[in-house]
């Protein structure tokens, strides 16, 4: 965290989804960052069209508006449960690593092309405001 915290805002998230330099610099959403997203009542990161790590350690989020929306990984602990490296139905699933989504069908696997770190999918949800708490 250290060199990053002395470095440039960065980007950590494009278009719902972790930023390719975040990727670069090992700087995954992680933990943290969730809670950045659940203090200010984001869901999941499909809500989200950026997100810059300040040097300040702290996060400034762009969220997207609300017909922009889709589906995205959640951030909420009771959502991630869910892993699958075989889906369980047709629909759209999140890479549980950097966020990318992908259409799956039934009994699908596959490795995540865009951070190629991760086989493991949790159900994509999508819905524009928080209303499951
Ligand atoms: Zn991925």
């Amino acid at each position: 965290m250290e060199d990053i915290l002395e470095g440039e805002p960065m980007y950590i998230i494009r278009d719902g989804k972790v930023s390719k330099e975040a990727l670069k610099n090992k700087v995954l959403a992680g933990d943290e960052f969730f809670a950045s997203l659940r203090f200010q009542n984001f869901s999941h990161m499909g809500q989200v069209k950026a997100a810059i790590l300040e040097t300040s350690g702290e996060v400034s989020i762009l969220p997207f508006k609300d017909d922009e929306v889709k589906p995205g990984l959640p951030v909420w602990p009771d959502l991630l449960h869910n892993m699958y490296k075989v889906m369980p139905a047709d629909g759209v699933y999140a890479c549980y690593t950097c966020g990318s989504t992908k259409h799956m069908a039934r009994d699908e696997k596959a490795d995540c092309t865009f951070c190629k770190k991760n086989n493991v999918w949790i159900e994509a949800i999508s819905e524009v405001k928080k209303e499951f708490v």
